[in-house]
């Protein structure tokens, strides 16, 4: 079916050339102008790369090389220029868009026109997905609008997992994002019906984290950052964090406490991803040199951070009374753990403490009506430890007054508590029983 030998024919003479769509990537047009014209993608990249090319005929979908020589074979009209290709049709803007302007129009000059790998030095070793992503809806809408569909560069972007035309998960391919000679079309071996998806959520998980990560993500290939250097960046960031509260008298950042923020605003993104290790060095990386974080996707979940903070006006004054803590344990139902004397559907549990514990650990200590309380602990993984009882509140003792504690192991079972902390309280009813 397809064609192996070399092409012979020259520039602006690829026979069937069809229309780029938007946000293609030019991986995915370069696939799709083989397939229209009957050719093997091998074939076709030789022919775009120049026979003569020392460059292996490859191609990354999300950071392809040598984009003039690929955009010189096309016709010359402005659509085909490779500076606007490198911007509308592949992740070039985002990777580089927290680099300073001298450093990023380098990059890109390079990767137009130079033969070697040079631009691909710096943001090379940027965090990338080595798969490709597609959204199964995004997909049936383009079969009914086109009669085919195409990859998007917005569901390749590395660590976003939602595609926010349609508010849904991205399905995972085994299609290799990088330095493939052999370029897939999207179709149904492709993108097939029962691919697995890029995240499951589980109860408890913050949709709304992803959306917003996806949306900042988004906003960098559309819009690229303008940063003169870097060392102004550092200083509108340590600006924000000094105005939250959160640097040390000797500018460091406080970390316990910037982890906590992390673990509020990002907690179900970074339980995902665990390149984000929460307590990791990333966070000083960021703050430190320009050369250690180089990767968009860390500069976006610190600036998600710091927008969250900044939003919700929290000033960070001392770890235990930082009601946020809070937030961690509001969105579940916390049930009475004492069906002694309290009715299993009452539903008057509260959260009457938080406190932060070592590594990462958030414990809330929570109160029902009947004054029984007990205390959970989330881990940073976000989920939660048993919980432990705490004391039994005044019905209970009372209770226990009156009935004069029998049914040891029976009672202790009921009120969630162990035999010894279940003899201290009876112990405790004893001497406080009023003498008739
Ligand atoms: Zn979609
Ligand atoms: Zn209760």
């Amino acid at each position: 079916m397809y064609s192996e030998t070399p092409l012979g024919f020259g520039a602006g003479q690829i026979p069937h050339l069809p229309n780029l769509y938007c946000d293609e990537l030019l991986y995915s047009y370069v696939a799709r102008i083989a397939r229209y014209n009957g050719w093997s993608s091998p074939a076709l990249l030789k022919h775009l790369y120049g026979k003569d090319s020392s460059i292996k005929a490859r191609m990354s979908a999300d950071l392809p090389i040598r984009i003039g020589a690929i955009c010189s074979k096309f016709p010359s009209v402005p659509d085909y220029d490779p500076r606007l290709i490198l911007h509308r049709h592949t992740l070039i803007p985002y990777h580089t868009s927290f680099l300073p302007s001298l450093a990023k129009d380098d990059i890109i000059k390079n990767l137009i026109d130079s033969d070697a790998k040079n631009g691909l030095n710096t943001i090379g070793k940027n965090i990338r997905d080595s798969y490709l992503k597609f959204c199964p809806q995004c997909n049936l809408e383009n079969l009914n609008k086109f009669g085919e569909s195409y990859w998007n560069r917005l569901h390749q972007l590395p660590l976003v997992d939602i595609c926010l035309k349609h508010k849904t998960v991205l399905k995972l391919t085994e299609v290799k994002a990088f330095r493939s000679s052999y370029l897939i079309c999207v179709d149904n071996d492709s993108c097939p019906y029962d691919a697995r998806p890029c995240v499951s959520f589980e109860p408890g998980d913050n949709v709304n984290q992803f959306i917003e990560f996806a949306k900042y993500s988004h906003s960098l290939l559309r819009r690229p950052k303008q940063i003169e250097d870097f060392a102004e960046l550092k200083r509108l960031r340590m600006n924000k964090l000094s105005h939250l509260n959160l640097l040390t008298s000797g500018s460091m950042i406080r970390a316990d406490e910037f982890a906590d923020a992390a673990q509020i605003y990002v907690g179900s993104i970074t339980k995902y991803h665990p390149i984000f290790d929460i307590n990791g060095r990333w966070i000083s990386n960021l703050l430190g040199s320009e050369h250690r974080c180089n990767s968009p996707v860390y500069h976006i979940l610190f600036d998600y951070i710091l927008k969250g903070l900044l939003n919700d006006g929290i000033k960070i004054t001392s770890r235990a009374c930082w009601p946020a803590y809070k937030r961690l344990f509001s969105g579940y139902k916390w049930p009475c753990r004492n069906r002694l004397t309290c009715d299993e559907v009452r539903e008057n549990v509260r959260i009457v403490n938080t406190s932060r514990r070592k590594g990462g650990i958030i414990v809330a200590t929570m109160q029902c009506e009947c004054g029984y309380s007990y205390s959970v602990s989330r881990r940073p993984d976000g989920k939660f430890n048993s919980p432990r009882y705490k004391s039994a509140g005044p019905e209970v003792e009372h209770y226990l007054c009156e009935t004069k504690g029998r049914n040891v192991m029976r009672n202790s079972e009921k009120l969630s508590m162990s035999l010894c902390a279940y003899r201290s309280v009876l112990k405790k009813c004893k001497k406080n029983k009023p003498d008739f």
